[in-house]
Parts: C-alpha cells; structure tokens; sequence
C-alpha cells in the first residue's frame, strides 16, 4: 500500500490517507476512505460533543428571555424564541 492524495470534504485541502492510515482502516474493516482531513475530523468530533454555544437574547414577539443558537446582532434579524419560532411556521 502507498499513501493516497485525498481531498477534504470540508475544507478542501488535499490530506494524506497514509499507508498506516489504510491499513488501520481495512483492519476495522471499514470500507469507505476518510472524507476529512485530520483537523476537520478533529473538530467535527469536537463539535458533535461540544453543546451549542448559545447566546442570551430577547424575544422580539413576546419579549420572554431566551437563548438563540447565534449571535444576536443590532440591525439583524429578529431574535425569537423558541416557542415564537416554532409558531412562525406553518
Ligand atoms: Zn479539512
Ligand atoms: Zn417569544
């Protein structure tokens, strides 16, 4: 076996699927090659495991106190909670 130029799925980078990578792989017997580099596999178990980071916000319909999964910006889209975002849709 030799090592296989691969290119990540997340950031594009090409990243080296090694001969003991390979090896490593057909001795768990998994069949498909990696999709992500090293750092990108790294941190999307990071963020698998990591709980969203959520910011404090207002309701901008009924002005309870919520936390939203993004930064609430001035000027940006309403912040709603989680009750009023889900009655938004149909
Ligand atoms: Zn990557
Ligand atoms: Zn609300």
């Amino acid at each position: 076996m030799s090592d296989m130029s691969l290119n990540c799925r997340d950031c594009g980078k090409e990243f080296v699927f090694s001969d003991r990578d390979q090896a490593f792989f057909a001795e768990k017997g998994w069949q498909n090659q990696p999709t992500r580099c090293r750092d990108c596999a790294r941190a999307k178990r990071a963020n698998m495991q990591a709980p969203r980071q959520m910011f404090p916000a207002v309701c901008a319909a009924c002005g309870k106190n919520c936390e939203v999964p993004f930064e609430p910006r001035e000027g940006g889209r309403p912040v709603k909670c989680l009750e009023c975002f889900r009655a938004d849709r149909p």
